[in-house]
Order: structure tokens, then C-alpha cells, then sequence
């Protein structure tokens, strides 16, 4: 990785938000900068595995993100969605919060056997929302062996737990 000063420049921080003591990397002042995001998505699909066929995205920050590469690489994009959302038979899965828990589903038969999906969001953290993503893929059939993210707080763990499971895990920022 290099470190995409230029893009983390773009990313403001914004302190005790969502409370008291958590550092907000807020990505939203990249999205609204044009030429940069046109290069985050562009050295992020230069990041993506010549085998992928399907990029997945998280509900919100991760659809921006998966959108963008979708149209650059031209493969489809499967959404990760917040509960309640999908029309069609859907699976979820549920993950702990620090506080409670939160779910995402996917539609059933939206990934074919044995297809290489590249999982996206905006910031893996935890890393809970992304093995939420990994669960969900895989039990639909799809194998996750590669994960995106713009950012990246390392010190959370959460890249060390999919690295854990096998994935390669790409950033451009931590
Ligand atoms: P994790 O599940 O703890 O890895 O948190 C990652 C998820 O929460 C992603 O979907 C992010 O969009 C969101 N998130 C957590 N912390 C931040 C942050 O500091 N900035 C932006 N998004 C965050």
C-alpha cells in the first residue's frame, strides 16, 4: 500500500461521534471531492483480483464504493443490505455491535457457485460488518478470497480477523 496521502487529506475526522471518545473518519468530504474520488476508485480497481466476477457492497458507504468499481471493471454488483430492505428470498446474518447487534442480508441465488466476489465497504473497523458480508456470500454460494476498503484502522483488528480467514485484505488508506 502507499500511503494516498492526497486521499486522506480529503477524509476529515470529527471527534466523539458516534460518542464520546470514538474518532469518526468521515469519507463523506472524499466522495464530494470529484478528482478524488475518481482516484480512489480508480487505484482501487487497480487493487481488484483478475478473477473477480461480482463486487459486493455494504449498505450505504459501501454501495458509493462498489458502484464506482462496478462501472470501471464492468461486473456486477450484489448489495449487502440493512434489514428489511429486500423485496425477493432473502438471507441474513447477524453481527454484535459494541453495543447490541445489527443484521445484513442479500437476496437468495444473487451469487452463482463458486464465484469469486470481491466484498467493498468505505472503513473496516472491527471487522464485524465485513465477517457479516464474508458469512452471507459464502453461504450463498459465492467464495470471498479478496476484501476493499478505502480505510483501514488496523489497531481495531478487523483486517487481522479476515486475514485470518484466508482473504486478502487491500486498502488504500490506514
Ligand atoms: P466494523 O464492523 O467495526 O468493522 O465497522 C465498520 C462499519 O462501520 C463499516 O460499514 C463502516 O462504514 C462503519 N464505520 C465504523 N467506524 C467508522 C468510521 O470511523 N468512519 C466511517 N465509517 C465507520
Amino acid at each position: 500500500m502507499t500511503d494516498n496521502a492526497d486521499l486522506a487529506a480529503l477524509i476529515r475526522t470529527i471527534p466523539d461521534y458516534p460518542k464520546p471518545g470514538i474518532l469518526f473518519r468521515d469519507v463523506s468530504t472524499l466522495l464530494l471531492d470529484g478528482p478524488g474520488f475518481r482516484a480512489t476508485i480508480d487505484r482501487m480497481a487497480a487493487m481488484v483480483a483478475p478473477d473477480t466476477t461480482l463486487i459486493a457492497g455494504i449498505e450505504a458507504r459501501g454501495f458509493v464504493v462498489a458502484a464506482g468499481l462496478s462501472y470501471a471493471l464492468g461486473l456486477g454488483k450484489l448489495m449487502l443490505r440493512k434489514p428489511g430492505k429486500l423485496p425477493g428470498e432473502k438471507i441474513g446474518t447477524d453481527y454484535a455491535l459494541e453495543y447490541g447487534t445489527d443484521r445484513i442480508e442479500m437476496h437468495v441465488g444473487h451469487v452463482r457457485d463458486g464465484q469469486k466476489v470481491l466484498l467493498v465497504d468505505d472503513l473496516i473497523a472491527t471487522g464485524g460488518t465485513a465477517l457479516a458480508g464474508v458469512d452471507l456470500i459464502t453461504r450463498g454460494g459465492g467464495i470471498v478470497e479478496q476484501a476493499l476498503f478505502i480505510v483501514d484502522l488496523p489497531d481495531l483488528g478487523g483486517a487481522a480477523k479476515l486475514r485470518a480467514k484466508g482473504i486478502k485484505v487491500d486498502c488504500l488508506i490506514d
